[in-house]
């Protein structure tokens, strides 16, 4: 029996307030609209396969092509957006979910009929394409799309390499996707009988739950210990997985002409592999203020040994319900240091219903913000009036100025941006929204809570990142060593990355050194995690100023941080970084989080004294 299946149903969506749900006639005004564009990205996608051959006519020409590409691509844009986004009010409508089918069908047929153009391109002397930007103003707004396409290229193999990387693909893949099944699909998630007489079958979704509300620590020890055990039981297959998944990176990297499957990771975005190294090094020296928040957690719980299933519970059970219009007002006000334009802006989002806010029968669960090319964009919401909702409605709407900025001050090609920066302004809102509030508390629980919500977010978002980057780092460079990669010598290499971080805190266990089993993540998008953690470094570094107390040194850094923004994808994201002040191959940028951390927990130890 679980109890995840809440008895409070959500309500029908007829039912709220339409102030409350988002306005999507700004993207079609309604079905028929939407069936027309349909057809006339139907139509442009046959007439655009009609370009394959033609490039080497000349820039009038390869011009003519990227602009008919940029139409159809806003376009789809649309026409994607105005389905998917009416599926997720409410998933149980039938017809919209057909809709919704059409246009993935149509998509991947815009995919099929495009991917002629790069090899295409790349077949041109890489000086004559220089030639013809050079002539062509208006062509020269694709020069770092053009130039990035070449650089690419250093990697890529003649056709015999190439074939055979292809024809190597679907085995290169199975690794992964053993991971998932045995993690889901055929894992067997024991019952547990909490002291409160609860039986609770320990998937992954109930451990957290159970990890953050419990207030028992021997529940918590149960849940942990039913779900590691589960893992337990197949650990030689999930490092013999581990070892299929980093193999074929290591593979595919030299395959490539790479020296490291790191620096094949960071070739795509141009990061330098010193940004991950000098992470991991920062992040092991600053493991002081991230002991000490373990240390006072662990006096405040009481608890006689302090393990890692203690670090979720809140130290303060809160029960403040946020009412969503004063939420709206406090987001407003807490992003002023980001100037009245930005806030009207933010007050737009509010007023014109970007934002579907809260649950209703059908709707897709979380939160997003989808940026639709053309229109605005919109977030999807299940706004319950908690803490945690209050910070979400902040990071969904960081997203979203991130996407309304991009989207007025850049042409199409360059209007979306990449997961390295994209964080960044999501995080940045709600440090914003949490200084706001820390100043308008009204009590020592809320400041309390606060406190824990801003630093379990450092250390989930940051330190715990930064230790899966510094396992997962040294796992690879095992694989590169030709070590012999077993289940000991996995749980061993973490045992001695945690160590490095969490030192003499934790209490002993034996469960604990296998946790990167359960970290889907390090199987299913290897080298991704290090990017929470750049991110949040990224927003620390630039809060010290934007919040800062001097300022010419604010104005400053909120003009460039804007511009970030407004920069979109139209180079490479360590550049764009660099311009906003943020540079993530010096230490300091990191050092800027565990400060901000230190701060934190000193504050947090006064309340709590
Ligand atoms: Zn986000």
């Amino acid at each position: 029996m679980s109890s995840a299946a809440a008895v409070t149903a959500a309500p029908e969506r007829s039912s709220i307030d339409p102030k409350y749900t988002w306005n999507l006639s700004t993207i079609f005004p309604d079905w028929d609209a939407w069936d027309e564009g349909f057809r006339a990205l139907d139509e442009g996608i046959t007439r655009y396969a009609a370009h394959e051959g033609t490039l080497a006519q000349g820039g009038e020409q390869l011009l003519r092509v990227y602009r008919d590409g940029d139409t159809l691509g806003q376009l789809a844009y649309r026409v994607y957006y105005y389905a998917m986004l009416q599926h997720d009010e409410d998933q149980r409508n039938n017809e919209i979910n057909a809709r919704k089918q059409r246009v993935s069908l149509l998509l991947s047929r815009w995919q099929q009929s495009t991917a002629w153009f790069n090899p295409e391109l790349l077949q041109l002397p890489v000086d004559q394409v220089r030639r013809w930007m050079d002539e062509l103003p208006d062509l020269a707004l694709y020069r770092f799309a053009i130039e990035e396409l070449f650089r690419q290229q250093a990697h890529v193999l003649d056709r015999a390499g190439e074939r055979l990387l292809s024809l190597s693909g679907p085995t290169g893949s199975t690794a992964s996707e053993a991971y998932s099944a045995l993690s889901t699909a055929d894992a067997r998630f024991p019952t547990v009988t909490l002291t409160t007489g609860e039986r609770v079958q320990v998937s992954y979704g109930q451990y957290r739950r159970l990890l953050s509300t419990c207030r028992a620590q021997e529940d918590r020890r149960a849940a942990y210990e039913a779900l590691y055990d589960t893992y337990g039981a197949s650990l030689n297959t999930y490092a013999t997985l581990y070892n299929g998944v980093m193999q074929q990176e290591w593979f595919t990297a030299r395959a490539r002409g790479f020296s490291s499957t790191l620096e094949a990771a960071l070739f795509g975005n141009a990061i330098p592999p010193a940004v991950v190294e000098t992470l991991i090094a920062e992040g092991r020296a600053g493991s002081a203020p991230f002991r000490r928040y373990h240390a006072l957690r662990k006096r405040v719980l009481g608890v006689e040994h302090y393990h890692v299933y203690d670090s979720l519970v809140p130290l303060v059970a809160s029960h403040e319900q946020y009412d969503y219009d004063t939420v709206q007002s406090w987001i407003v006000d807490a992003m002023a240091p980001l100037g009245a334009e930005y806030q009207a802006r933010v007050r737009q989002a509010f007023e014109q219903r970007w934002i579907d806010v809260f649950e209703n029968q059908g709707k897709r669960s979380g939160a997003y913000s989808a940026p639709v090319y053309g229109a605005q964009p919109y977030i999807l919401m299940n706004y319950n009036a908690t803490l945690d909702a209050v910070f979400t409605t902040a990071h969904e709407l960081g997203h979203s100025m991130h996407t309304l900025l991009a989207h007025e001050s850049q042409p199409f090609v360059y209007s979306d941006y990449t997961i390295f920066v994209a964080e960044v302004p999501s995080t940045l809102a709600e440090s914003l929204l949490l200084d706001y509030m820390l100043a308008h508390a009204r009590s020592r629980e809320e400041r309390v809570g606060l406190l824990e919500h801003a630093i379990d977010n450092i250390v989930g978002t940051f330190y715990n990142q930064v230790i899966f980057a510094d396992f997962e780092l040294e796992a690879h460079r095992m694989v590169e060593r030709d070590e012999p990669i077993t289940a000991d010598a996995l749980s061993a290499l973490y045992a001695r990355t945690a160590q490095a971080y969490w030192g003499d805190i934790l209490g002993p266990d034996e469960r604990m050194p296998r946790t990167w089993a359960r970290i889907p993540h390090l199987f299913q998008s290897p080298y991704y995690v290090y990017q929470y953690a750049t991110c949040f470094a990224s927003t620390a570094r630039l809060m010290r100023d934007i919040g800062g107390a001097d300022p010419v040194v604010r104005t400053a850094a909120v003009d460039r941080y804007l511009s970030l923004l407004r920069a979109g994808g139209s180079d490479h994201p360590m550049r764009l970084l660099q311009r906003a002040g943020v540079d993530l191959s010096q230490p300091d940028t990191v050092r800027a989080v565990v400060t901000q951390l230190d701060a934190l927990v000193t504050q947090l130890e006064a309340e709590v004294a």
